[in-house]
């Protein structure tokens, strides 16, 4: 039978989001689940599990299944259709392409998460009719996609755009979680922002205005988390809007060397932090992104795909599988 259906899949953190769609891209069914990843085969056997119930709530064969897509956060080897030691996931491997295509004989294609929300936007999102255009997650990290004269970038690996990992402190105060010094996600992104303001907290004299910053005990601090700075600079509190105000300058030295790589017209923002913050997040990066690039500022936009992006992402890729 002609492969009539498509299914994407989004492995995050904690969520496994997978959709059905038609091969027109109007997406039939989805279903989101907390994903178990206590062995290596465990991850691909829930995926089988949820397409199983998805082709089975809607009446249809998994016989009319034309291929699957598969997004997630790197590293991954596209090759063997694997994640290889996953930021995402306590696991060292993760087979994906081997047991899904033999289960359904279709054909798998693993995609990185942030290539499959640029062509995410590129089918479904603001990013329609661009030829070059980047998304970029500000979320638990940082990560990105880009489609370059309308061609998206994969690398030799999978893991192009990899912009979270872009040096923007040569000094290095702040280290990754890829264990490197310097890099924009050790800064800006949701889990390390409570790093930054420790940091910066360390910096201040104590007797320097009245932050309720100031006043949180060392047990406080160890909870603190990005919301609660966002929080704390939207109800006015001084010392809090200029951290996000300097969170804002480090997100313009990212987003400008992303406009230097890549020459986009667009470039998309989502992810939790700045989905929640979208103006607190992206008034300074406009402000200031001039300072740090000599190339034409691309338009700034929040994605309109919002949590679904990379699933959305995830079917586009499955689409383009055979065409
Ligand atoms: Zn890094």
């Amino acid at each position: 039978m002609e492969g009539e259906y498509v299914i994407g899949v989004d492995i995050g953190a904690t969520w496994l989001r997978v959709g059905l769609s038609d091969v027109s891209g109007n997406i039939l069914r989805k279903e989101k689940r907390e994903i178990r990843t206590s062995y290596s085969y465990e991850v691909s056997e829930q995926i089988m599990e949820i397409i199983d119930h998805l082709f089975g709530e809607s009446k249809l064969d998994t016989e009319s299944l034309k291929g699957i897509g598969v997004a997630s956060a790197g590293p991954m080897n596209v090759n063997k259709g694997e994640l290889v030691n996953p930021t995402n996931i306590p696991l060292d491997i993760v087979p994906l392409s081997g047991p899904l295509g033999e289960k359904f004989g279709v054909d798998v294609q693993l995609i990185n998460d942030g290539a499959s929300a640029a062509l995410a936007e590129q089918k479904f999102g603001r990013g329609q009719g661009y030829d070059n255009l980047v998304y970029i997650t500000i979320s638990t990290g940082i990560g990105g996609g880009a489609i370059v004269d309308g061609n998206l970038l994969y690398g030799k690996n999978g893991n192009a755009a990899e912009v979270g990992h872009f040096t923007i402190d040569q000094e290095g105060k702040l280290t990754c979680g890829c264990g490197r010094p310097g890099h924009w996600e050790a800064y800006c992104s949701g889990s390390n922002i409570p790093t930054f303001v420790r940091m910066k907290l360390d910096e201040v004299d104590d007797d320097e205005g009245n932050s309720d910053l100031l006043k949180l005990t060392p047990e406080e601090l160890d909870q603190f988390k990005s919301k609660d700075l966002f929080d704390l600079a939207r109800s006015g509190d001084g010392l809090a809007k200029e951290l996000v105000e300097e969170l804002g300058r480090l997100n313009a030295i990212g987003f400008a060397a992303v406009t230097e790589a890549y020459d986009p017209a667009l470039i998309t923002v989502g992810g939790a932090v700045a989905l929640h913050n979208p103006e607190m997040v992206l008034v300074p990066i406009r402000e200031k992104i001039h300072n740090y690039t000599q190339n034409e500022i691309p338009e700034i936009k929040i994605t309109k795909l919002e949590e679904e992006v990379v699933l959305y992402g995830a079917i586009a890729r499955g689409l383009a599988i055979d065409s």
